[in-house]
Parts: structure tokens; C-alpha cells; sequence
């Protein structure tokens, strides 16, 4: 199952780079193989972080064997959009996550992303590094409470000064200076505690749709106020890794691109990286051939459901949605809501939970690409294809996407 998974997974991903890689030319990678060598040289020097498992052992104990670890290795290369000249030295990188430290807080959530990144019965390579990366702080998955986590938070804080990466859940309530969400012993509001361990740290990653835009929590009418990290932070790199929940894959990626680079990776205009929210739900959905046929299911359990036909018009809202979890799936990669039959909800997108989460078309699409402006071609969208069943939704389309370019023009 893993093989497969990795192997259709590069193959995906491979078609996708391949655009990327001419454009930045030979000189590009050559200049960035060297920078990446250099890196884990200086990394290799460093001792593990204490208490750390090895990762050679942890990985093989956990039943994968070399030949597994390395195809992880070059499907996740193609994912970082790197050329596979780059595989040994990510499978490389991912023996020494353990030299990047991290501090992990959580603030108004379900912890829904913390699930997502322990919840597994066969642990594939992903959830295997993210077991073995210096956790040095997790306000829910830690055995110390009260005093006694202050204390190890502020040790971590001092010990790590400007080298962790300080990895934040949940939305940032800023109604009333912040009182209505508190952490630790003192009650200090989320609000104080993120900018203050935000100034010592080398960069912030925000998991999960709460922390990167507010999520459910600033749903109309949003009595909290709250809003996302990027809000909040100002002066420091953020890396925005939104959905609902955040899929581990692409927290993976992001600390495994620092480690081997010590940059952050290539953001779009929301700060997520591009190697993950690059990719249009649509443009890679197994239900696109129905999109494009008009086939498309009418209400729940009609026959169209019954033949996976397309999900638009019970609201699906892949068109508007940039995310990989159509090519990386979730749950050890068996599925992902459109694969079962339900709609995708944009929880990757700005306020998606009011903008997205209902089961119909939206009746005024604005599909903006945030990789490369406002699509300009009805053909992108299907509509060269539509059938007289999908002609409906196809002029709708073609229109809002017109009337999207058109305000967008306006605005400039
Ligand atoms: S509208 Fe949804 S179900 Fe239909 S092809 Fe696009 S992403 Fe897939
Ligand atoms: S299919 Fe859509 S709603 Fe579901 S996880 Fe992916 S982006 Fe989020």
C-alpha cells in the first residue's frame, strides 16, 4: 500500500514540477544543491537533541524498510518541487530533524490538528519524523502541567533562543485585549504569549485553517475577534499551513524544507507554501471527467452519487480551492472527502467555514489563483467540454470568473 501510495504520489507531483524546474534553470539548482550540502554538513556537526530518538532505529523498529524510506524520500522530493537529484539529500535531512527545535502552543482550537499529527495505527515515514522531531514543547501532548510546563516552556525559550520553530494551533481572540483565551499558570492571553515567543523564534508556522485565518472560530459573528497569526506577528517569516486539519504531509514538508535549506519554503500570496497549495482541488480531482462530461450528482444518494459523478452541485468547492490533499489524501493517503462523496469545503481558503461550508454552488464565484493572478480561460475551467446538462453551471462559471478579472482589473 505505501509503495503504491508513493509512487503514484512522485508520479503526480513530477508532472506538476517538471514546469517549475525549466523555469528556474540549471544554475538555480546547481547553486541550491550546494547550499543544501553545506547545511546538513553544519547540522551533522550538531549533537542530536537530547532525549531524541535515532531516527535510523526508530524508522526500521517501525517496520520500513530502506527501500520504502527511499522511495518516501524521492516522492517527497517531488513534492517540494525539487529535482530528484535532491532525494538523498532529503532522506538525508529527515535523519536530522532532530537538530531543528520545536516549540508547539496551542490557542483557540479543537486540537484538531495535534490529532491529526498522532493519529495513526501504522505509522507511515511522516508521522514517523514528526514522532522524532525535538518537540520541546506542546502545551497538550506534554506530561507536565500548571508550574511545571511554564517552566519547561521558558527553559525550551531561553535554551533555543532564535533557532526554533515555533509552530502555533488555533485562532488569536483579540476582542476585550485578549481575554477571552489564556494559557499557563499566570493566565497570560494567547494574544501576549504568541508575540512573545514569536520574537525569539526563527520562524512561525501556522497549522490548521484557526491559526492561519481564524478558522471556525472567526465565524460570523465572531464574538471573540479572533483572527489568525499573521494578524498578530508582525517582523518575522510565517508560514501559513491551513485546512481543517492541517494534513501532516505538509507539515512534514515544511519543517523537512528548513532543515535541508534553512529557508522557508516559496509562499504564495497567503504565505502557504506553494510545493502544497499550488495545486487547484479541482485540477487534479478523479470526479473531473464528470465535471467536464456534466454529469454531476443532484442530491445525496441519487444515481449520480451512486457513479462518483461530479460534486458541484451539491456545493463542492474544489474550483475554488488550493490545496494537495486531492494528490496526497489523508489517513496513510486512503482518501479524502471528495473520494468519499462528500464536497470539498475550501477549509484551505480565507473564512471558508462562512464563504464555503453549504451544499450548493456558490452563486457569485471570484476564482482568484493566489500562485499567478485570475484565471482567464473558460477552457480551465471545463466549460470547452460541458455537455447541455453542465452548460448552466459552465456560463455561471465562465461568467463569475470574467466578473472576477474584471473587478480585479478595477482594482489595480
Ligand atoms: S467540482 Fe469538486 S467534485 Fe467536481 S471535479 Fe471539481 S473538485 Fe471534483
Ligand atoms: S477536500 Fe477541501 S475541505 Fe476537504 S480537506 Fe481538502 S481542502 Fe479541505
Amino acid at each position: 500500500m505505501a509503495d503504491k501510495r508513493y509512487e503514484s504520489v512522485k508520479k503526480l507531483f513530477d508532472a506538476k514540477s517538471a514546469k517549475v524546474e525549466t523555469n528556474r534553470g540549471e544554475a538555480y539548482y546547481e547553486k541550491l544543491f550546494k547550499q543544501c550540502e553545506d547545511r546538513l554538513s553544519e547540522l551533522r556537526e550538531l549533537t542530536p537533541l537530547k532525549n531524541r530518538l535515532d531516527f535510523k532505529e526508530t524508522i526500521f523498529d517501525e517496520g520500513v524498510n530502506r527501500r520504502d524510506f527511499m522511495k518516501w524520500a524521492s516522492a517527497t522530493t517531488a513534492m517540494l518541487m525539487l529535482p530528484s537529484v535532491f532525494t538523498p539529500l532529503v532522506a538525508e535531512a529527515a535523519e536530522l530533524m532532530n537538530r531543528v527545535p520545536v516549540i508547539w502552543i496551542e490557542l483557540s482550537d479543537c486540537a484538531g490538528n495535534t490529532e491529526a499529527l498522532i493519529r495513526s495505527d501504522g505509522p507511515k515515514v511522516d508521522e514517523i519524523i514528526l514522532d522524532i522531531i525535538s518537540l520541546e514543547f506542546h502545551d497538550t501532548l506534554q506530561a507536565a502541567s500548571g508550574h511545571q510546563a511554564e517552566k519547561q516552556l521558558e527553559e525550551a525559550v531561553e535554551h533555543f533562543k532564535g533557532k526554533y520553530l515555533l509552530f502555533v494551533e488555533g485562532a488569536v481572540p483579540m476582542a476585550m485585549d485578549g481575554l477571552y483565551g489564556t494559557n499557563g499558570a499566570k493566565g497570560e492571553t494567547f494574544k501576549d504569549q504568541l508575540i512573545r515567543l514569536s520574537s525569539d523564534a526563527a520562524a512561525i508556522v501556522a497549522v490548521g485553517s484557526c491559526a492561519t485565518f481564524g478558522g471556525v472560530p472567526a465565524a460570523a459573528p465572531n464574538p471573540t475577534d479572533a483572527v489568525g497569526v499573521m494578524d498578530v506577528v508582525k517582523g518575522k517569516p510565517i508560514i501559513n499551513i491551513p485546512a481543517c486539519p492541517a494534513n501532516p504531509s505538509n507539515m512534514v514538508g515544511v519543517i523537512l524544507h528548513y532543515v535541508l535549506t534553512g529557508q522557508v519554503p516559496e509562499l504564495d500570496s497567503l504565505l502557504r507554501p506553494k510545493f502544497a497549495f499550488g495545486y487547484r482541488i479541482h485540477d487534479n480531482c478523479e470526479r473531473r471527467a464528470h465535471f467536464d462530461a456534466g454529469e454531476y450528482v443532484e442530491e445525496w444518494g441519487d444515481e449520480g452519487a451512486k457513479n462518483n459523478f461530479c460534486l458541484y452541485k451539491v456545493g463542492c468547492k474544489g474550483p475554488m480551492t488550493f490545496n494537495n490533499c486531492s494528490i496526497i489524501r489523508y489517513n496513510e493517503g486512503v482518501n479524502w472527502p471528495v473520494g468519499v462523496g462528500r464536497g470539498c469545503i475550501g477549509c484551505s481558503e480565507p473564512d471558508f467555514w462562512d464563504k464555503y461550508a453549504y451544499e450548493r454552488p456558490m452563486s457569485n464565484a471570484h476564482i482568484k489563483a493566489p500562485t499567478g493572478g485570475v484565471e482567464k480561460t473558460v477552457d480551465e475551467f471545463g466549460l470547452g467540454l460541458l455537455t447541455a446538462a453542465g452548460i448552466g453551471i459552465g456560463i455561471h462559471a465562465a461568467a463569475s470568473i470574467v466578473g472576477g478579472k474584471k473587478s480585479n482589473e478595477e482594482n489595480q
